[in-house]
């Protein structure tokens, strides 16, 4: 028994200096009587020890769970005299720093777990888990705790990756600053006003790079804060704008992609494809209408002939004069089979198969419409639709292709090694997504296809030319020829890439850090990640302090035992 007592000791209050006196089991919840065992206790404010004791009294304390079962520690607190006459504090309670902290009615290590669990899952959540844990506590009690923890002083940060986040999309935005070495948040600000940010930066002289997006706000708020750091582009940034400038400057080359998909001149013999009409039968044969595939129709024949013999079974014997239930055990059916087979004078029809679709009222309509000259499946979808048809508008685009109704306008017929996108002709998204790829990791097909635009249009040509050298940059972190780069650019092109390249000169310095060094903006990406998962898990509601706390607070040490 003393060897229990000795362990349960250890393992609910451990050396924090009381003693268990009784332990009482009351259905769900253990009530444990202890008592303090040092002699002398000190003045919390003069630090005089004292062994007088004034009096005692209980304090009631909720504890961790022991497996489910909840747990209070009934703990005898002694009250002495400070024996300091010059000390303001006549009588003080004595201290229990690693167990309890003064006024508060749970021990430290339960405040601990309640923090944890609040700050991986926020108020309501957290609540709900501890109560499954058997340590019942408010939501509003949860959040007060993980207000309680301390937010990390910045000491002196030396790079920092500065972006935005949105607190509602396109409505409002905050800042999120992470320190680049520790990779951890910093500060969340509330506002991305560059006063704000200037505030902000000029708290921290010690700052010597920023990383940054291509955003103007964030450049000159960081001029104006800290003129000597070094400014970063980040490099997914570069690489996302360089697209949209691309993909813009191809939008008005569709023709010449278009052209790019006519067969070269070398391979006539190759026939050539109508590349919708491939991709819509692939759906249609496998679409609401499809026909019976062979197989099936096989099958069916052999079910039928199956029918046919039995019936004719049936009868012959019903003939020599068998009854109901000795046929129905000779042929291996039910008797129900029976006497329907029986009724039957001839034996069952073939039937051609068909499938019934919610479509079949509407078909000899869209038909009719068709022919009449309506050629837009959307259109004839919205009119069945308005007469009460409630399938998808896919329904009606494969039930006119499967029925080869093709729009009388010819449709360019392409080399089948350029039907590249689903058999379609490429679109300058599709085309600036393979220029910004590695030459090496394009498909021969995806290569085939950039070669003829190129050949076809000479300012093509010199898009991919430039594109590839600015990647090739950014790949191998090389800065050297990025000024020869941009005059290229700005005077080769005009349009979007020619105001991409100005509007690179205008941040070059910059460019040049983000292109050749090694800090980029990841981190902070990571942690607007972070950011978004821990709002949208408070439903959007949670309010600026509660987000800054549980993203920047880290979760109290090992509780003490
Ligand atoms: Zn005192």
């Amino acid at each position: 028994m003393d060897e229990l007592q000795t362990t349960l000791q250890s393992l609910v209050v451990g050396d924090s200096g009381i003693l268990i006196d009784t332990i009482t089991m009351q259905a769900q919840d253990c009530q444990i009587t202890a008592h303090c065992t040092t002699l002398v206790a000190s003045c919390p404010s003069c630090a005089t020890p004292s062994s007088s004791v004034h009096s005692r009294y209980r304090r009631r304390l909720a504890d961790r769970t022991v497996g489910t079962t909840s747990v209070t520690l009934q703990l005898t607190v002694r009250r002495f005299r400070c024996r300091n006459h010059g000390c303001h504090q006549q009588i003080f309670a004595e201290r229990l720093p690693a167990l309890m902290a003064p006024h508060q009615r749970s021990t430290i290590r339960l405040a601990h777990a309640f923090q944890t669990m609040g700050l991986a899952l926020g108020g309501r959540p957290g609540a709900r888990v501890a109560q499954t844990l058997g340590m019942p506590t408010s939501h509003t009690t949860m959040l007060r705790r993980i207000h309680q923890l301390p937010i990390p002083p910045i000491t002196t940060p030396t790079a920092i990756g500065i972006d935005e986040w949105a607190w509602r999309k396109r409505t409002a935005y905050g800042c999120i600053v992470v320190d680049l070495h520790t990779n951890r948040v910093l500060d969340l600000l509330p506002d991305q006003a560059q006063s704000t940010i200037v505030t902000w930066l000029r708290q921290y002289p010690s700052i010597q790079i920023v990383s940054r997006d291509r955003g103007g706000g964030f450049a000159a708020a960081i001029t104006a804060a800290l003129p000597t750091a070094t400014q970063v582009v980040d490099r997914w940034h570069l690489i996302k704008n360089y697209g949209e400038a691309l993909e813009a400057a191809l939008l008005s080359k569709r023709a010449v992609l278009r052209a790019a998909c006519t067969p070269p001149e070398s391979a006539a013999d190759v026939p050539l494809i109508d590349p919708f009409v491939g991709a819509l039968t692939r759906t249609g044969r496998h679409g609401p209408d499809a026909p019976m595939l062979e197989a099936d129709i096989a099958a069916r024949r052999e079910r039928h002939a199956v029918l046919c013999a039995l019936h004719a079974q049936i009868h012959t014997l019903r003939a020599t004069g068998a009854d109901i239930v000795s046929i129905a055990k000779m042929v291996s059916t039910t008797r129900a089979t029976v006497y329907r087979y029986l009724a039957m004078e001839t034996p069952p029809d073939w039937v051609q198969p068909r499938r019934r679709t919610t479509l079949d009222p509407y078909k000899a309509f869209l038909l009719q419409q068709w022919s009449a000259g309506c050629q837009s499946p959307r259109q004839l979808w919205r009119m069945i639709r308005a007469q009460g048809f409630t399938g998808a508008e896919t329904v009606v685009t494969r039930y006119l292709a499967f029925m080869g109704c093709q729009k009388t306008k010819p449709r360019p017929m392409i080399h089948p090694t350029y039907a590249l996108n689903n058999g379609r002709i490429p679109s300058a998204g599709h085309t600036a997504q393979w220029v910004l790829l590695a030459p090496m990791r394009r498909t021969a097909n995806q290569q085939a296809f950039l070669d003829a635009v190129a050949a076809a249009d000479p300012d093509c040509a010199t898009l991919i030319t430039l594109s590839e050298q600015f990647l090739a940059m950014i790949r191998a972190n090389e800065a050297a020829a990025l000024t020869a780069w941009i005059t290229a650019a700005i005077t080769t092109t005009t349009g979007h890439l020619h105001r991409f390249a100005q509007r690179l000169r205008q941040d070059e310095a910059a460019v040049r850090a983000g292109i050749a060094g090694p800090w980029s903006n990841g981190p902070v990406e990571g942690q607007i990640h972070r950011l978004k998962l821990l709002k949208r898990q408070a439903y959007g509601r949670a309010s600026l302090a509660l987000l800054r706390i549980r993203l920047i607070a880290q979760p109290p040490a090992t509780a003490p035992p």
